[in-house]
């Protein structure tokens, strides 16, 4: 099955991708990812992301759409797989559309703008394998360290305060108007974000098998 997980950010899609991932074994795509990882090995991609990432924009749409269709042609997506973080534009959607790449299910994960600030001040990811934590609601085993890799846990700099406010009026502008895209196509399905990862989690599945 081929899912895109929506939602604006820090409403939980890598969480929830990768707890789908495991469930449904196929692999979870996220380019803000891929782009955090080029950052970190000083590819040139990277250095052109870099700025934009930093000041909470989105990358350009050719960059993206690029690194999306190298990952797609990739075996391990043969057997399906979980977009998080894309697409984030109407051109996005649309060259994925081109690509002929079918999608089955869009989940929409839904929380507030104020629950989001809240969130998002306590949320830490893994340096070395980008796993995602929560300082309330999912705390690793060890302060500060990776259950996954061991990494060490930090606070993402797009995740202070102001660049979040950005990321968010980011996401209404550009990505909010992809619901009605895949609600046109009869794909969209809303879940509410819970507080609760699991309940979350528990939502989202009953969607995908609806
Ligand atoms: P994320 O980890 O998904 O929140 O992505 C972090 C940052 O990477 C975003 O704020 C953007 O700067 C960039 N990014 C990730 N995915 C995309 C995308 N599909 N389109 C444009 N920029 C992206």
């Amino acid at each position: 099955m081929n899912i895109i997980l929506l939602g604006a950010p820090g409403a939980g899609k890598g969480t929830q991708a990768e707890v789908i991932c495991d469930r449904l074994q196929i692999p979870t795509i996220s380019t803000g990812n891929i782009i955090r990882e080029a950052l970190k090995t000083g590819t040139e991609m990277g250095l052109k992301a870099k700025s934009y990432m930093e000041a909470g924009q989105l990358v350009p749409d050719d960059v993206v759409i690029g690194i999306i269709k190298e990952r797609l042609a990739k075996d391990d997506c043969k057997g399906g797989f979980i977009l998080d973080g894309f697409p984030r534009t109407i051109p996005q959607a649309e060259a994925l559309d081109k690509m002929g790449v079918v999608i089955d299910k869009v989940i929409d994960i839904e929380v507030s703008d104020e629950a989001i600030i809240k969130r998002m001040s306590g949320r830490r990811v893994c340096e070395k394998c980008g796993a995602s934590y929560h300082l309330d609601y999912k705390k690793p085993k060890e302060e500060n360290v990776c259950d996954k890799c061991a990494g060490a846990l930090v606070q993402r700099k797009d995740d202070h305060p102001d660049t979040v406010k950005a990321r968010l009026d980011v996401y209404h502008k550009e990505t909010e108007p992809l619901k009605d895209y895949y609600e046109k196509q009869g794909k969209l399905s809303v879940v509410e974000g819970q507080n609760e990862i699991e309940e979350t989690t528990a939502l989202i599945l009953k969607a995908i098998e609806a």
